[in-house]
């Protein structure tokens, strides 16, 4: 059975003339002036680049500003959206509103800009808490009478007592863009922008016979969109009268999500983009809590990563000064840093790359004296540490304060990652309950080690700390990933919990830090 929106699409096609982005080039730069090339997308999808010289009319609005943006009907008009399909219906509404030449870019702005075509980006200052005013326009009022006879209107007061009737489940449907939604929101509604809503609402809302209040700021978008759903065949649609602004001056509840600023939008905006990611993803690395254990050949690629990535708080232990045979592998340090503590070094450059982030430095050694109230200030440990009686000590803290421990080391050629879960996976102590003699471990100081090893393995150990943080992925949890740099060769190996372990059995009892030196006869 085809959709709604596909017979839609189907009909908006033989429609609606469609031109390529290379011709909307030629018309521009043969008769420019003619010419009013329209932006319907939202208003961030405009903030980061846009056709130059569009003007900007989100396909929310349209029926409310186009005659403010577009004053003369006769204008001929391209209409472009990102991908070519909200365009289409956007053109299909001026038509409606009396503009007889539209039409819409194929491919939209994402085609335009793969096409090698210039771009503007908006250098539109911060986004304020703005609000959206919902004035209807000279060319609106005729159609409104019809709007509220064939649309159910619902008073804030009665649409929650609808929903805690315990009848049909309700879902409050916010349509409004993405920037006003995440300045506030009915608590528990779902966001859809009108813009998306012919493409989006079969998918997204699944059951159409579910009971929707669908609202905008001030009640008349909703009015609008509530009509396409009907159109598209839901049943039981409302349009909250007076929208969210009433809603919230009723006192009603409402959630205020913790925002990203403008300049963090932008600076992760490649991750932001990614639906595993997406803003929520991000506000939980800008909440994130990470401890690095050292900040030598591990810490500094994985802290630059976790810095880079936006993780909130950055942790990092390290009781050394900057040597210069670090250099060769310990990227946070420079040369004209020799001599300086390595915390404070890291710090310089962490805050350097990104100042939206916190870096904490304890420039300290880690014993069982300190470990506990320096681990139980974070989430998650990432240990690139060099050395067993640390190891230990650090496993057998995140055993105690059940924190995931990333765990790194690497030998001349040779790297192993894994990531030590107390009660989802093995600790360090099930595979290797005693420490090797000190004969058989020697340190990098006497082994060596290949400078760029450290880069690959603290950048997995930044991949997985990432991965948990977001809740994304299969963490290596009871999987040992061992990577030999000379014949370039990755195996992974199952590694299981060890019922009987010391530490991290099931039942057991913390049994207390050791002394580490001793127990690894350093
Ligand atoms: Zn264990």
């Amino acid at each position: 059975m085809t959709s709604v929106k596909d017979q839609w699409l189907m009909k908006l096609r033989g429609e609606i003339p469609e031109i390529s982005p290379e011709d909307v080039q030629k018309t521009l730069d043969s008769d420019g002036r003619g010419v009013t090339v329209l932006d319907v997308r939202e208003s961030d999808e405009f903030r980061q680049g846009s056709v130059p010289g569009a003007k900007h009319l989100p396909r929310g609005f349209l029926e409310l500003r186009a005659e403010d943006v577009v004053p003369d009907k006769k204008s001929r008009i391209i209409a472009y959206c990102q991908g070519g399909l909200r365009s289409l219906f956007a053109a299909q509404s001026l038509r409606k509103l009396g503009y007889d030449n539209v039409i819409s870019m194929a491919g939209g702005y994402s085609r335009w800009k793969q096409n090698g075509h210039p771009f503007v980006v908006s250098s539109a200052g911060p986004l304020e808490r703005r609000q959206e005013s919902e004035k209807v326009p000279a060319s609106l009022s005729a159609e409104l009478p019809r709007l509220h006879s064939d649309v159910d209107e619902i008073s804030p007061r009665d649409a929650q007592a609808l929903a805690a009737s315990g009848g049909a489940p309700v879902t409050f449907l916010d349509i409004r863009e993405g920037d006003e939604y995440r300045q506030g929101h009915i608590s528990g509604s779902m966001h859809l922008a009108r813009g998306h809503l012919e493409l989006q609402a079969e998918g997204k809302l699944l059951d159409p016979m579910r009971t929707l209040v669908v609202y905008s700021a001030q009640g008349v978008r909703s009015l609008l969109a509530a009509d396409t759903l009907r159109r598209m065949g839901f049943g039981g649609v409302h349009s909250l009268a007076g929208g969210y602004e009433r809603w919230a001056a009723e006192g009603l509840p409402v959630e205020v999500p913790e925002l990203l600023t403008d300049r963090e939008r932008e600076r992760y905006m490649r991750h932001i983009t990614m639906d595993e990611v997406g803003e929520a993803g991000q506000l939980r690395l800008k909440k994130a809590r990470i401890l690095c254990i050292g900040a030598g050949g591990l810490g500094s690629p994985a802290a630059y990563y976790l810095a880079a990535a936006g993780t909130g708080t950055l942790g990092i232990v390290d009781y050394d000064v900057v040597d210069r045979s670090n250099l060769q592998r310990q990227i946070l340090h420079s040369d004209e840093r020799i001599g300086m503590l390595k915390t404070e070094s890291a710090r310089r450059t962490l805050e350097s790359l990104n100042p939206d982030i916190k870096v904490v430095t304890h420039n300290e050694r880690l014993t069982s004296a300190n470990v506990d109230s320096i681990l139980s200030r974070y989430d998650l440990v990432v240990d690139g540490c060099d050395n067993f009686p640390t190891r230990y000590l650090v496993n057998d803290a995140c055993v105690k304060h059940k924190k995931p421990n990333v765990h790194g080391s690497i030998y001349r050629f040779e790297g192993q990652v894994t990531v030590f879960w107390p009660g989802k996976g093995p600790c360090y102590r099930c595979l290797y309950p005693e420490p090797p003699p000190p004969e058989m471990a020697p340190s990098c100081a006497e082994a060596g080690v290949l400078g760029v090893l450290p880069g690959i393995v603290g950048a997995l150990e930044a991949n997985e700390a990432i991965k948990i943080i977001l809740g994304k992925g299969s963490p290596l949890v009871g999987r040992l990933m061992m990577f030999d740099a000379l014949d370039m060769r990755f195996r992974e190996l199952k590694i299981r919990r060890d019922a009987n372990c010391a530490y991290c059995a099931d039942g057991r009892d913390f049994p207390g830090y050791t002394d580490y030196a001793e127990f690894c006869r350093v």
